[in-house]
């Protein structure tokens, strides 16, 4: 039987993308069929050593709602301009995106060893509201 809800929504706890995140849910036809975890820097929060004690949160979180909601998928978005990544890295010279894309790495990698069957989706939203899309590696 076909769970009535899809997927776990992983994104980011900044205002400004509240709107854009949900916007985006509704155009994948997703509201009210997904759950949602919000923490700051999204993937980078829970894959960051930075945030080290939010991880296991976040696992324990997707486990439940995999077991509850019958969720079939994890749509991670991260978004540029990140408090999380300025936090995290306490520099000045580091590579927004190469965040973004090493925390989606490292995420892949975790799911894969712990929830084999889940799908997963990674998108970046740009300040300007552009959703971009980054492969998976699987
Ligand atoms: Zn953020």
């Amino acid at each position: 039987m076909r769970s009535k809800y899809k997927a776990m929504v992983l994104s980011c706890m900044d205002p400004r993308f509240q709107l854009p995140v949900f916007n985006f849910i509704k155009k994948k036809n997703l509201v009210s069929k997904h759950s949602s975890f919000t923490i700051a820097g999204a993937a980078v929060g829970v894959t960051h050593s930075k945030f080290k004690k939010w991880h296991q949160a976040f696992l324990d979180n997707l486990k439940t709602s995999i077991k509850l909601h019958k969720i079939e998928k994890l749509i991670v978005v991260n978004h540029e301009d990140c408090g999380a990544i300025k936090l995290a890295e306490n520099k000045k010279n580091y590579i927004e995106d190469k965040i973004h894309k090493n925390s989606f790495q490292k995420l892949e990698k975790i799911i894969t060893k712990k929830f084999p069957k889940l799908k997963l989706e990674f998108y970046i939203i740009k300040l300007d509201q552009k959703i971009l899309r980054v492969r998976s590696l699987r």
